[in-house]
């Protein structure tokens, strides 16, 4: 079962370093809308429904495999991932 994300600094620091450098991230500006990353703690991005999908880097994120998540995408599909 997967693990609700908390919303912290600590989380924050870590997925600036995966969503920081993903693609979609990139390509989509996330950074510019709410709630600007941590998308498996704080749901899915404002923009969701325009992002243009170029990847996901949230599989090779620690709190990915520490919360047990799945799917990935949050910034596109919130707090449960992709099915
Ligand atoms: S949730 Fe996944 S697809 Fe979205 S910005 Fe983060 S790493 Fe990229
Ligand atoms: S699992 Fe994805 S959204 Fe969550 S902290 Fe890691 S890179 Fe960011």
């Amino acid at each position: 079962m997967a693990k609700s994300v908390e919303d912290n600094k600590e989380n924050m620091m870590i997925c600036k370093d995966f969503c920081g450098i993903c693609p979609t991230f990139k390509e989509n500006k996330l950074k510019e809308s709410p709630p600007h990353a941590l998308f498996c703690a704080r749901g899915k991005s404002e923009i969701a429904e325009k992002i243009v999908d170029k990847g996901c880097t949230c599989f090779g994120c620690p709190i990915f495999k520490r919360d047990d998540l799945e799917g990935g995408y949050f910034c596109i599909y919130g707090l449960e991932g992709k099915k």
